[in-house]
């Protein structure tokens, strides 16, 4: 990722952290309805936040948790230094189109003859 420059990273960074825990409120909030629960009680909701964000993530299911996975993803590829190179053809992917779509991990290019198997 040397095409992007230390803040460009930082401010990627900060848009996935946000998205992330953003997700993890409303899973909170599903959580909370009744209707939604299958354990007794709310104590759950009390652990340490670590165990809460894993047991939250294991939770939640569908759209959500696939976009909480590609979260985690994008922020360990940041951590690893190979974050915004397209995972199919190599190419870096420009700094505008991550930071409309943080998570995305191909360019524009490969994206659009992917699009119509997996719509994210
Ligand atoms: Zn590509």
């Amino acid at each position: 990722m040397k095409h992007l420059t230390q803040e460009q990273v930082d401010e990627i960074r900060r848009t996935l952290l946000d998205q992330r825990e953003k997700l993890l409120e409303s899973a909170r909030e599903q959580i909370r309805d009744p209707s939604n629960v299958a354990f007794e009680g709310g104590d759950e909701i009390d652990r340490a936040d670590l165990e809460e964000e894993r047991y939250l993530t294991f939770r939640i299911k569908g759209r959500e948790a696939r976009l909480i996975h590609k979260i985690d993803y994008a922020l360990m590829k940041i951590e690893s230094g190979t974050y915004g190179v397209c995972e199919n053809c190599g190419a870096q992917i420009p700094f505008e189109r991550l930071r409309a779509r943080p998570v995305t991990t191909m360019c524009f290019e490969c994206k659009e003859l992917e699009e119509e198997q997996e719509n994210d």
